[in-house]
């Protein structure tokens, strides 16, 4: 009897893989310019150019923030931050850090979104999808005290899936980040590096060991290190002077 119940359980996960699986597409990259059904949920960049983007998730510790920041751009590199959106409020960060951020912005390295809470958006509400995927735009506004578009989104846990995707369209975001190398051992991470790859890295200590490592060692092999904008070829951000209002935009995005 309990035979027959784990050979119908087996034939359940051959006949539906996906119910039993995380939603996240298994490769994009690439494939995202040639009829991809996951057209923004992006893996890696082109891989016919010497080109990586290195980024940061989290943030959790500015600290390691300034230090790869500093790193990378003592070698003419860039890079893409993905900060969870409630570190960042006004109240929560030292005029210090937020002068960093404003220079980090300023700077040719970017920033994204990492929502604003580290929650697994594809177990939320529709409506915290919205808010969570959206009020990181009011925070940054507040903290740079301008307009500095949040175009591209990491969902925390890479947890990502058609609904969630459909929120995040109404809400104006056009890619979601996923990445194509994560280790913090800089042997690992120089075995996969490849053209066009997206290196996965959090703001704390044992990154940074491996970043001291690894970003010299980019430079070494002639990678141009980039923001994701500049590996997906996405045109410059267009920064403004009128600070988004979540209160004021929360309306029209859930009547969409
Ligand atoms: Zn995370």
């Amino acid at each position: 009897m309990l035979k027959r119940f784990f050979l119908f359980l087996l034939m359940l996960c051959l006949l539906f893989p996906c119910a039993f699986a995380e939603a996240v597409p298994e490769s994009a990259g690439m494939d995202w310019q040639e009829n991809d059904p996951w057209p923004h949920a992006i893996r890696n960049g082109n891989r016919t150019q010497r080109r990586v983007a290195v980024t940061m998730d989290d943030c959790y510790e500015f600290e390691y923030v300034k230090k790869a920041w500093e790193l990378i751009s003592s070698y003419g590199g860039s890079m893409t931050f993905y900060p969870v959106g409630d570190l960042l409020k006004e109240d929560k960060v030292s005029q210090a850090d937020r002068e960093m951020w404003q220079a980090i912005a300023a700077s040719s390295s970017e920033i994204g979104t990492h929502t604003h809470h580290h929650k697994r958006m594809t177990k939320e509400t529709q409506f915290n999808q919205l808010l969570y995927s959206k009020y990181p735009q009011h925070v940054i506004d507040h903290l740079l005290g301008y307009h500095y578009p949040l175009r591209t989104l990491r969902p925390p846990f890479g947890s990502h899936d058609a609904a969630y995707q459909k929120q995040l369209e109404k809400v104006g975001y056009t890619h979601v980040i996923l990445w194509d190398v994560d280790s913090t051992d800089a042997d690992e991470v120089k075995k996969n590096v490849q053209n066009g790859s997206i290196i996965l890295f959090h703001a704390r200590k044992a990154d940074w060991y491996c970043l001291q490592k690894v970003i010299p060692w980019l430079a070494e092999q002639g990678y141009e290190m980039v923001t994701i904008s500049e590996l997906l070829n996405l045109p410059p951000l267009e920064k403004t002077e009128e600070i988004f209002d979540w209160s004021v935009r929360k309306t029209e995005y859930l009547n969409k």
